[in-house]
């Protein structure tokens, strides 16, 4: 290899980071100096019907040291933000693009905000979400016995901090 020189030739990494796309949030700053695979979206969002989100997690069975897969929110989320305020009726005007993406966050935030309620409860309830959207989608996979945690967390931006819910 010419300008790089790659360590290994094999990816090892432990983690599979679910992530929102927030250039704030980057893995490799939040959990430095792990090798990690990852998906970033609008979000942090998982569907098994989205085959970009649903592919990165089937690709975890070529991938044996992946031992956890996080889903990572974080504080001063814009795509939660978005449904936060449509839900309480001050809608952002999103590109239908986003419309799309978000729909599924839509609907959970429809269900919980009430005029008192605070972002940070659709932030928590939307990492939830989706934790139990991988689980039931690795439910699917052939994974032979193998174990895999799913685990949740939300980065706090201010605090630069990871708290696990
Ligand atoms: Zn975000």
């Amino acid at each position: 290899m010419d300008a790089v020189e790659f360590k290994s030739i094999d990816q090892r990494p432990t983690i599979l980071w679910i992530g929102c796309s927030d250039a704030r949030v980057a893995e490799t700053n939040v959990i430095p100096g792990t090798e990690i695979f990852v998906q970033r979206n609008v979000a942090n969002q998982f569907s098994a019907s989205d085959p970009n989100t649903a592919a990165c997690v089937a690709f975890v069975l070529n991938l044996p040291s992946v031992k956890e897969i996080i889903v990572v929110g974080h504080t001063h989320c814009g795509g939660v933000k978005a449904c936060f305020d449509t839900a309480k009726g001050d809608p952002p005007g999103l590109h239908p693009h986003l419309l799309k993406w978000l729909e599924p966050l839509q609907r959970l935030a429809n269900s919980l905000v009430t005029p008192g309620t605070p972002l940070q409860t659709v932030i928590k309830a939307n990492v939830v979400q989706q934790m139990a959207n991988v689980r039931a989608f690795l439910t699917t996979l052939p994974l032979e016995g193998r174990q895999i945690a799913v685990k949740g967390a939300i980065y706090d931006i201010e605090n630069e901090r990871l708290d696990y819910v």
